[in-house]
């Protein structure tokens, strides 16, 4: 029968390329929650809800976040699905850096998390989900089939995560990357509510040194047992 596959570890682990690939095999749906995590960020910042200097109007956002439509629609182009927030698709703008200097400290934010999870507890009540994310395999299913914890050195994750930005287009140097990777490890590490930490009971894999293939054969048997 069809399984719950979680995915949780730190910024630009590669999470997101495994899950995608594992649930293509599979036949598995594919949920990215950090994107969900994004778009609450964007939404704030088209509201003028985070300061110039990052400071977050936490009641405002809170009395606000019923405004916030998710949506994911599939993109036949990229085989992927789009975030769409308020029926926009943002999939591009959720990824810049103006969202990612800001959204670890929209995640921390208890009634975000709330409403963000519920969502992503309906999505997966059918099982046969990969979901990605920081709190999967805590807080969002407990009780999923298979735990995965992935790792990687700081400056393996952040040379990764500065190649996709250039790629995309974006004004970055490697040291600001660098340096978002590891402030967002930091605050999604040590917020009170659903910190990023390994279940006890998933798999940690480190994968600094480990190719794509490699990663995806050993955790595809995972998934076959
Ligand atoms: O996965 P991604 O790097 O896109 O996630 C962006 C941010 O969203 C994380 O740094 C974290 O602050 C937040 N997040 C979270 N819980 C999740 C997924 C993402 O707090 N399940």
């Amino acid at each position: 029968g069809k399984i719950t596959i979680a995915i949780d570890g730190y910024s630009s682990t590669g999470k997101s390329t495994i899950a995608k690939r594992l649930a293509s095999t599979l036949n598995y749906i594919y949920v990215d929650t950090g994107a969900m995590y994004r778009a609450v960020t964007l939404f704030a910042l088209q509201q003028g809800i985070i300061s110039e200097r990052g400071e977050v109007d936490e009641a405002t956002l809170i009395d606000k976040l019923s405004e916030v439509h998710l949506k994911f629609v599939p993109n036949k182009e990229t085989g992927k699905s789009d975030m769409f927030l308020n029926d926009v698709n943002v999939e591009k703008e959720i990824r810049s850096m103006k969202v990612s200097r800001q959204v670890s400290k929209v995640s921390a934010i208890k009634d975000v998390r709330e409403k963000l999870v519920k969502i992503q507890q309906e999505m997966g009540k059918d099982k046969g989900i990969v979901m990605d994310g920081r709190d999967i395999g805590t807080v969002v299913f407990p009780e999923a089939e298979l735990k995965l914890f992935m790792t990687a050195s700081p400056d393996k994750r952040a040379a990764r995560r500065y190649k996709e930005l250039l790629e995309k287009g974006e004004e970055v140097t490697y040291p600001e990357v660098l340096k978002n990777v590891e402030e967002r490890d930091r605050i999604d590490s040590t917020r009170t509510i659903s910190p990023l930490t390994r279940a006890k009971d998933a798999i940690e894999f480190d994968n600094s040194d480990m190719g794509l293939e490699e990663q995806f054969e050993r955790i595809h048997e995972f998934a076959k047992r």
